[in-house]
């Protein structure tokens, strides 16, 4: 059942993820200011628009992969925005991963249009997206929901309901923290292992047949050359970056403010990665936390 579909921002994720909408034989039209990035998927076979407006004609599907709140509010709001040129049978999809209160205004400038819009940020990184492994945690109506399900599946293996508007953004939100501090205490043991000569292997071997395995500790070690095919295996280099945790922790931090919600381990990770991306490793994967812990002494 193939649609005709419009993508909006072909960065590293939204670039492979409508790469494989192509691939799925659905009719897309793709928009971004970069030039460059607009050609990567024309030679994919997609078609491109001279505007924002003309990209959307036609589309019954409209779906965003922006940074952050502040562009996904441009597109859509105010009198140039897509509310205001979209006809009201489109499903608005964003996937960008942006501050809940944030989805929950567009939504509500939509649903004052008519138009269905549902918050879909993902997991997954860049590895996922370009192999259409992604998982979508939406945020909506439940017939938005079963009306995106088809499409997201061209691109995703789990696509989850989590709630009305907005859900999506905070369910993105809730895991990323947990993420972040499972992966900081996991570095913290295996430094204090190794600190008193325990093979990091051998410790990580033991702890993951114990109570403290984790998904940080089981599938993606941070300490190198324990785990084949991990960042940590290659300097850190690829993966999930610290710039993107350090933005996710932001968010759980200003949605925490605004909930008066105790988050003490998700504010020492918030810091801990802060004080890691401000000595130089914002480019690196997240994992690198590790070297926070521990250094070589020579
Ligand atoms: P990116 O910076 O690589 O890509 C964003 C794209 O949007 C760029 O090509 C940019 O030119 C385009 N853009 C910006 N403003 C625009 C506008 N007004 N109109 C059209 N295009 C515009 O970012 P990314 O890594 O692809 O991430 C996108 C979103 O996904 C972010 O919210 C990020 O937090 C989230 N995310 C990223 C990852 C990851 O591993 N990279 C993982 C999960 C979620």
């Amino acid at each position: 059942n193939m649609a005709t579909i419009t993508f909006i921002g072909l960065g590293n994720m939204g670039g492979p993820m409508a790469a494989n909408l192509v691939k799925a034989g659905h009719d897309l039209t793709v928009f971004d200011l970069s030039s460059e990035a607009v050609k990567a998927l024309t030679s994919e076979g997609a078609k491109s628009a001279a505007t924002i407006q003309e990209a959307v004609e036609g589309a019954e599907v409209v779906i965003s992969m922006l940074p952050a709140g502040q562009h996904v509010e441009a597109v859509y709001l105010g009198d140039n925005g897509l509310l205001k040129n979209l006809p009201s049978t489109t499903l608005v999809i964003d996937s960008s991963t942006i501050a809940p209160e944030t989805a929950k205004g567009v939504a509500e400038a939509a649903v004052a249009a008519g138009i269905t819009f549902m918050d879909a940020p993902v997991s997954g990184g860049v590895g996922g997206a370009k192999a259409g492994t992604l998982t979508f945690i939406c945020g909506g109506e439940a017939d938005a929901f079963e009306r995106a399900k088809p499409v997201l599946e061209c691109m995703g293996k789990n696509i989850f309901h989590a709630g009305p508007h907005g859900s999506g953004q905070v369910a993105k939100i809730c895991n990323n923290m947990l993420l972040a501090i499972l992966m900081s205490g996991t570095s913290e043991a295996l430094a204090l292992g190794v600190k008193n000569g325990l093979d990091p292997a051998v410790l990580s071997e033991i702890m993951k047949q114990s109570s403290g395995g984790n998904w940080a500790l089981n599938v993606y070690n941070p300490w190198p050359g324990v785990m084949e095919g991990v960042p940590a295996s290659r300097d850190y280099e690829g993966g999930f970056l610290v710039n993107l945790m350090n933005k996710d922790l932001g968010l759980a931090f200003d949605n925490a403010v605004k909930n008066q919600a105790p988050i003490p381990m998700g504010s020492l990770a918030r810091n801990l990665f802060a004080l890691h991306a401000n000595e130089g490793n914002g480019g690196l994967d997240f994992s690198s936390i590790q070297k926070f812990y521990y250094r070589e002494q020579n």
